[in-house]
Parts: structure tokens; sequence; C-alpha cells
């Protein structure tokens, strides 16, 4: 066991405040724990949705961060799945009830006693929990995950939120061959959804407000591109889709969404807009389609994610930046002005 350790974070100090460099008290290294040394922090539109308490109420001064890529440096007594040099990543909870029917069964999102999260959270014991722009984290080793050598640590960091948010509905939906998916919005999960889609197999169409990015869209696998803005499309693609992911967070015209559906076929949202949204019932009797969301991922579907990626050779497309340029990294997130996530090396923190 060693003592608590102080290590250094960039945090908000104060709701919708910019990031300054700090330090933290981690936890000292308990029997099932493991202290990692964070290497890569990837930045998710959610930390600064949660940093301006766009969300509700948050815990200040906040580390965010829930996309980290490191390696073990020390385990706990009792700690058997890792050992000193693994390179493990965590994602967006460090705990869960642990008891229930969806921790049971490896759905520890969707925990009925709810999860700790990563940061903005409180820990059993009601210490606040900090994420992942920082040097160290102290995890415990159930809810770490394996990196697999094949894939660099700072590509890898973004698949922890984006990866998983978009691979678990792809799976439960059946991406894969035969199948055709369209993927609204190409921003952080967007593009992730493309890469996994089309190596799944399936026949995917990105569906974008422009055709700003459909060289990107095409060299990341897409096959199909098409601008919303255009009308017209919303009758050439009519009954196209198995699947329509939206990953945006703007509000979006479903009931002209819900038409683009093969009878059967799902809308699922993974981006979550501020506001309530409004269906007419008929788009879903209509061809009994369903509407339907998805919240990231068990710890067993996350690893499976991160070895589905090594075996396909699949990353993040990143813009790897200093920890003092996070503050300008939040303006350019808001600006959708990144391709396709900031990563920060947490070596300049
Ligand atoms: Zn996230
Ligand atoms: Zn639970």
């Amino acid at each position: 066991m060693t003592t608590l350790s102080v290590v250094p974070a960039y945090a908000v100090p104060a709701p919708k405040a910019p990031l300054e460099r700090t330090t933290i008290a981690r936890r000292q290294v308990g029997a099932h724990d493991i202290l990692i040394d964070i290497k890569f922090a990837g930045i998710c539109h959610s930390d600064i949705h949660q940093a301006n308490e766009g969300w509700g109420e948050a815990i200040f001064p906040m580390v965010p961060g829930h996309e980290i890529a490191g390696v073990v440096t020390q385990t706990g007594s009792a700690v058997t799945r890792y050992a000193v040099g693994d390179r493990v990543g965590v994602g967006c909870f460090v705990d869960s009830c642990r008891a229930c029917e969806y921790c049971e069964q490896g759905l520890e999102q969707y925990c009925l006693n709810g999860t700790v999260a990563t940061y903005n959270g409180r820990e059993k014991n009601g210490e606040p929990t900090y994420g992942g722009y920082s040097t160290h984290l102290v995890v415990d080793e159930n809810y770490a995950v394996r990196i697999p050598d094949a894939l660099s640590l700072d590509v890898a960091a973004p698949l922890l939120c984006a990866g998983i948010t978009t691979y678990s509905p792809l799976r439960h939906w059946n991406a894969g061959p035969g199948k055709k998916i369209a993927v609204i919005g190409l921003g952080g999960l967007g593009h992730m959804a493309v890469k996994l889609a089309h190596a799944m197999g399936a026949e995917v169409t990105v569906l974008s407000q422009t055709l700003r990015k459909k060289d990107d869209g095409l060299r990341l696998g897409a096959d199909h591109y098409y601008a919303t803005g255009d009308e017209s499309v919303f009758s050439e693609l009519r009954g196209r889709f198995d699947l329509v992911l939206s990953t945006v967070s703007a509000p979006l015209p479903i009931d002209a969404y819900l038409r683009l559906l093969k009878v059967d076929g799902a809308f699922v949202n993974v981006g979550a807009p501020e506001e309530p949204n409004s269906v007419n019932m008929f788009s879903l009797i209509a061809g009994r389609k369903s509407l339907a969301g998805s919240s990231i991922g068990g710890i067993r579907e996350t690893q499976e994610m991160l070895d589905f990626c090594a075996e396909h050779g699949i990353g993040a497309e990143i813009e790897l930046i200093r920890a003092d340029q996070i503050n300008e990294a939040y303006q350019r997130v808001v600006g959708s002005d990144v391709r396709y996530r900031f990563v920060i090396d947490t070596a300049t923190i």
C-alpha cells in the first residue's frame, strides 16, 4: 500500500470557467486497485457539457476526461488481471453496484443503482471522482480494459467513449454484411461509427448537413455520402436503411429520418439533444419501426471493441495537443472544428 498521492491535473474550478493547472489527491492503491500512469486522454464533447453544467448541477473543481489510455505502474495485493507494464484504458465509469441484474450481465452502464462516473461523480464513500486530464489514476482492476499491442495508446484513448458508444449499438442492431447503415453526423462519434460499421461489413452511408467532409467520410469507409441540407435526399433514400444511427446533439426532424428506414428498421440515438423532441406515432406504426437509444457499453463489450479495433487496425483520427491547449480545443470542439478527436498528451500536464 502506498500513501495517498498528490498528482498534477487540469481542472475546471467553477461552472463555465477555463481549465487551469492544479493538483489533486488520488486514493492509495487498495488490494483490488491498479495505479495507471496516464499517457493520453481524449476530449469528449460531454466534458464540455459537464464543465458548463449543461446537463445539470456538477461537482467542482472538475477534472474531466473519460477516454483514458496508459500503463499500469503498480498493482494491489489482490489484483489478478493486470501486471506492471500492461497497457490499459478506462472509460466513462470506474465502479457500479456489481450486484444488480445488469451488472451481472456485464451491462454495467445500465446499473440499476447507478455507475460511478469517471469524473463529476462520487465514489461509494462519497469522495468526488477526477478524470483523465491528469498524470495518474487509481482504479479497481475490474473497471479497466486491456489495450492490445496493435493499437497505439494515443489513437486508442477515444475508443473508450466514442468507440464503444458507437460499437455497442452497431452490434446490438446487428450491423454486418447485407445491412445498410446510415450514420448522422461525421464528428467524434460519427467517424468511429463509419469505421466500425464498415469493418463489420455493413454498407455505410453518411448523412451530414453539407458535403464539406465528404472526402474524409469516403476515406474512413463510407460507401455513400449525402448532404441533408438538400431536401430531395429524403425522398431519394426513402425506405433504404436497416439502422439509422444519430451521433449529433442537435434536434432532428425524427419523422423525416424514420421514413428512411425499412420495415423493422431502427432509429437509434447516441447523441443527446438538450431539449425534448416530438415524433408522430404513425411514423413508427407504418413499417413496425423502432425509436431507440444506447449508452456507451459494459466492461466486457468495451474489451471486445478494443480487440475488434486491434484486429481491424482501427483507431480514432486524432489531433494531439498539449495540456495548455485544452481551453482552445474546447472552443474548437464547440465550433465542430476538429478532425476528429482532440487527445491530450498528458506528459505536458
Ligand atoms: Zn464521452
Ligand atoms: Zn448494478
